[in-house]
């Protein structure tokens, strides 16, 4: 049977035979993991495009290297979509990736060794917000601010207090693991009073952002940072948004200080990514990622689970396993035996260290994608409550498994 892949096959079959693997599970397990999800055939063709073979140090314009028409024309376009789907005064499509968008940001805005003000890892926020192994909690003076103990949302008070106290040059928001809307407005007017700048990383939420669904932050946050292959849909990447104020120093900050050549094959697909995420069918697609994330917080409050900030916003939820005999590693162990693929992750407060975390966060993105509705949501739910009653029965898993199996070849192949 002839396969796309089928020029790959030809030349090196170890490697086709782990894409054909990866396509399998990928088409016949239950993806949960709140960063993932499934780009389209389009987005993926894209990316496998002849833009991969082109070098284009600069902006459209302004390059070192000739051969640059098609280029220019794509970038431009991908500036404009992205400028026009966020309403952003400013993109650059260049980062690599979500991680180099945020070095970017700091390099644009701040010195080696100023202060920045961050949400801690294990409140939900990312590595490149402060964290100490990251090169953010390096290179800066870097304070993290958390959620509070009770309600589990951002310690508005807190984040005023440190930011008057340590007055950051920038105030960074957004996270990975946080299952409420983020208060954009708020933020901005503890900013406006501490003087610093005030950055929203929407890495997760972009894709909700671009349809509406969630508040923007782009009116009000001198940077917006973002990865393009979230909720997004779009290839690997990286976006910076930003006030025509900061464009320049944004720009220069991407190259030449931080990169070199722009992967012009992934502003391709981004540039088909955001096509599709203009049409009405994306804005469907996200309403459902949000149904479906609430009918299955819906069914684990039934089933007895507890979670973080009792239920969700966005995309994602936590399950707090702190009050069950199971911790979040072996719970995602045995889910996966059973083809569901979550991680485990630390709860706030968690009483059971780093490495070895309470919670386990579900997200919607992929399985939406595939088509699955509430009511698989709700079976989702039923199934996973399973794994972890039956985490030490390798058969009763395998059971699990077909049933999983075959609920995923139901809906098809994404691609
Ligand atoms: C995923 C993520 C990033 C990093 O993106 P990479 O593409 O993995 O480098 C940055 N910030 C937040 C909030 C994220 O969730």
């Amino acid at each position: 049977m002839s396969h796309w892949m089928d020029p790959v096959k030809e030349i090196d079959p170890d490697v086709f035979d782990l894409i054909q693997k990866e396509e399998d599970r990928q088409r016949d397990s239950i993806r949960l993991i709140a960063s993932e999800n499934y780009a389209s055939k389009a987005v993926m063709q894209a990316t496998a495009s002849v833009f991969t073979n082109k070098y284009a140090e600069g902006y459209p314009g302004k390059r070192y290297y000739l051969g640059q028409e098609f280029v220019d024309k794509l970038e431009n376009l991908a500036i404009d979509r992205a400028k026009d789907i966020f309403g952003a005064e400013h993109a650059n499509v260049q980062p690599y990736s979500g991680s180099p968008a945020n070095l970017e940001m700091y390099y644009a805005l701040c010195e080696p060794g100023d202060t920045i003000l961050g949400m801690g890892l294990p409140h939900g926020g990312h590595l490149t917000h402060g964290w100490k192994v990251n090169f953010s909690g390096r290179f800066f003076d870097a304070h993290q601010y958390s959620v509070k103990k009770e309600t589990e949302r951002i310690d508005l008070e807190e984040v005023r207090r440190l930011a008057l106290e340590k007055r950051p040059k920038v105030l960074v928001c957004g996270a990975s693991a946080y299952p409420r809307f983020i208060p954009f407005d708020e933020l901005k007017s503890i900013a406006d009073e501490a003087g610093a700048y005030l950055v929203a990383d929407i890495a997760h939420i972009s894709g909700l952002v671009a349809a509406g669904l969630h508040p923007s932050p782009v009116p009000m946050a001198d940077v917006v940072t973002s990865t393009t292959h979230k909720t997004l849909r779009g290839p690997r990447g990286g976006l910076i948004l930003c006030k025509k104020k900061h464009k320049k120093a944004i720009d220069r900050a991407v190259f030449p200080a931080c990169q070199g050549g722009p992967h012009l094959n992934a502003v391709a697909a981004l540039c088909v990514a955001l096509k599709e995420a203009a049409q009405p069918d994306f804005l469907t697609y996200q309403k459902n990622v949000l149904a479906n994330a609430n009918a299955m917080a819906e069914r684990f409050l039934e089933l007895g689970y507890r979670l973080v900030t009792g239920g969700t916003d966005n995309h994602l939820l936590l399950l707090d396993l702190t009050d069950k005999d199971v911790e979040g590693k072996v719970a995602a162990v045995a889910m996966e035996k059973a083809n569901i693929v979550s991680n485990a992750n630390s709860v706030p407060y968690d009483t059971r260290g780093p490495f070895n975390p309470s919670g386990i966060r579900i997200g919607t993105p992929a399985v939406t994608t595939r088509g699955m509705g509430t009511s698989e949501m709700k079976q989702i739910a039923d199934w996973i409550h399973a794994c972890i009653n039956v985490r030490e029965d390798d058969a009763k898993l395998s059971a699990i498994k077909n049933e999983v199996v075959e609920m995923c070849r139901s809906f098809g192949t994404p691609w």
